[in-house]
């Protein structure tokens, strides 16, 4: 096999391959610099060089498209395979990636995992497990995570405030708290990952908006509601009367939080470290190839052809004989015509700000929520009780998730980011009483249209994910599942294997 371009890595040399190149400055007089990241570019490749046609061909048995958790989860399948996985973005990652300012890492998506009962499915346990990132703990009955260092301590796990005031967590003292709590008791231990292993009894839960099943059964004061909505927009992207009472019940009684503690993992380069770990796993590094966009797939007689802009921005011919489409499924009208009416889903649009600052603001809870009028603003996760490196920043990594109609207002904060991020540093000054401006020195921006698919009413799916063709298999949270790394990684490890199970071996050495 030809594999021209490709990126060549050692375990040593991982790094590059998941951070690609830095973000340019915007070059703001600001103190601050700040810097913008936005898929949007990927649209304009597609424009720019839709007339191009391939100027090389190679063949390879299997390909993966998209490098986040999903695509990454299939590679441990195929490792030892003729593979290759091609990642549009300058990085693997997806929405699991991380960037760096100076010798500061920092988590530009996902940032942490929860520790495991022993009821969740036993592919994702068993892969962690051989990847040495989890192990069972007897005493607790969990898979914990092997590298303590990244576990955060109770103590400083988190805060939120309201109005300017500090409470324990978004639902403290609220109205209706301990009957809300009571309904939910009764799926204790019901709600699974991943959830295509919840019982069909539970199936129903999946047509009906989780403030109509939660008005039925009790008196939903309006606070509650918004504070619970707060909840779903951080973990679902959509409201409480958005998302499916399955995805909302879900979000509180997966694992068993009341009682015992349930270790959760955050390390500085967030849900990255499980991509490492995936990737040495594989021992496939010249396998990835990231700057390159799959800008179309068509199933042939013989197996699959795909059109690569390459990092070169030039156009490739790649042929094999199985696809794992991991990308999100919104595209699949460019790149795939044919499938893409299999998944109507709502994504939610978010932004990332990292602050970087130089060390000296008291921070100390990892996450501070901050529950404000318009609920667009996710709070913020501190670095300070975080196991890291540098001796000289913290950072505080700011979410926003967007309602899908405002979707464009990402494109005029990526042309001008400045009043976002005064805004953003003027709120949490406001709500927290804590001044960041003095030590800030950098601030990275990550927006995303399309960040996460909401589990709407009669979004998840239980059954084998859909496809017309039958050398293309799907993978990525966007199949009918919860945007949660276990999700994405079961997916993955799903598509990984159908692939080689599907495939007549005697079809080709005939
Ligand atoms: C801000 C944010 C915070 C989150 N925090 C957490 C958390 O703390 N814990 C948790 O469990 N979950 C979290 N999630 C959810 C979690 O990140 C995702 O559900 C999961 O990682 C999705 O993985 P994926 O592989 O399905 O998709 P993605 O991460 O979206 O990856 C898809 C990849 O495919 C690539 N791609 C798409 N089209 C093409 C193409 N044509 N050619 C080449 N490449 C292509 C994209 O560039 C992308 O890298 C968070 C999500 C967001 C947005």
């Amino acid at each position: 096999m030809n594999r021209r371009g490709f990126i060549q890595i050692s375990s040593v040399a991982l790094l590059p391959i998941l951070l690609g190149i830095f973000p340019r400055s915007s070059g703001n007089k600001k103190r601050y610099s700040i810097s913008v990241k936005s898929n949007r570019s990927f649209g304009h490749l597609l424009r720019k060089l839709s007339a191009e046609k391939p100027v090389r061909e190679r063949t390879t048995d299997y390909v993966i498209v998209g490098g986040g958790i999903a695509g990454l989860a299939a590679a441990t399948q195929l490792s030892g395979k003729d593979f290759l996985l091609f990642e549009a973005d300058d990085r693997l990652g997806g929405s699991s990636a991380c960037d760096y300012w100076k010798d500061t890492v920092f988590a530009t998506g996902a940032h942490y995992e929860l520790a495991y009962p022993e009821t969740f499915g036993s592919e994702v346990i068993d892969l962690l497990t051989k990847m040495e990132v989890i192990r069972f703990n007897d005493y607790s009955k969990l898979y914990e995570f092997v590298d303590e260092q990244y576990v955060i301590k109770g103590s400083s796990l988190e805060q939120c405030f309201v109005k300017g005031e500090a409470i324990d967590e978004v639902l403290s003292g609220v109205e209706g708290l301990k009957e809300f709590k009571e309904i939910l008791s009764e799926f204790k231990g019901k709600m699974l990952l991943p959830t295509r292993l919840i019982d069909n009894e539970y199936h129903y839960l999946n047509s009906i908006s989780f403030k109509d099943f939660l008005s039925e059964k009790m008196n939903l004061s309006q606070e509650l509601e918004r504070r619970i909505s707060y909840q779903m927009l951080d973990d679902w992207g959509g409201k409480c009367d958005q998302v499916s009472a399955l995805a909302g019940i879900h979000y509180y009684v997966c694992r068993p939080y009341d009682e015992k503690d349930v270790p959760l993992f955050s390390p500085p380069n967030g849900n990255s470290y499980f991509l490492e770990k995936m990737i040495g796993y594989t021992n496939a590094f010249e396998a990835f190839e990231v700057n390159s966009l799959v800008r179309s797939i068509k199933e042939v007689s013989d197996g699959v052809e795909l059109e690569v802009i390459n990092s070169s921005r030039e156009v490739e011919l790649v042929k094999a004989k199985k696809v794992v489409y991991a990308g999100q499924k919104h595209a699949l009208k460019y790149i795939l015509k044919s499938e893409a009416n299999l998944f109507e889903n709502s994504y939610a649009p978010w932004l990332v700000l990292n602050f970087v600052c130089r060390k000296g603001i008291d921070f100390n809870k990892w996450q501070n929520d901050v529950v404000t009028e318009n609920l667009e603003f996710m709070g913020f996760v501190s670095s300070k009780p975080q196991k890291t490196r540098s001796a000289e920043f913290d950072v505080f990594t700011a979410y926003y998730c967007l309602e899908e109609i405002d979707r464009e207002r990402l494109v005029a904060i990526e042309k001008e980011p400045s009043p976002f991020v005064e805004a953003t540093i003027q709120l949490i000054e406001k709500e927290t009483g804590t001044t960041i401006t003095d030590h800030l020195e950098h601030v990275n921006i990550k927006l995303m249209g399309h960040a996460m698919p909401i589990p709407k009413p009669g979004y998840l799916s239980f059954s084998d994910v859909p496809s017309y063709a039958s050398n293309i298999i799907f993978a990525g949270v966007d199949t009918g599942r919860l945007p949660l790394f276990y999700e994405a990684c079961d997916s993955g490890i799903q598509a990984g294997r159908s692939v080689l199970e599907d495939l007549n071996v005697d079809d080709y050495e005939s």
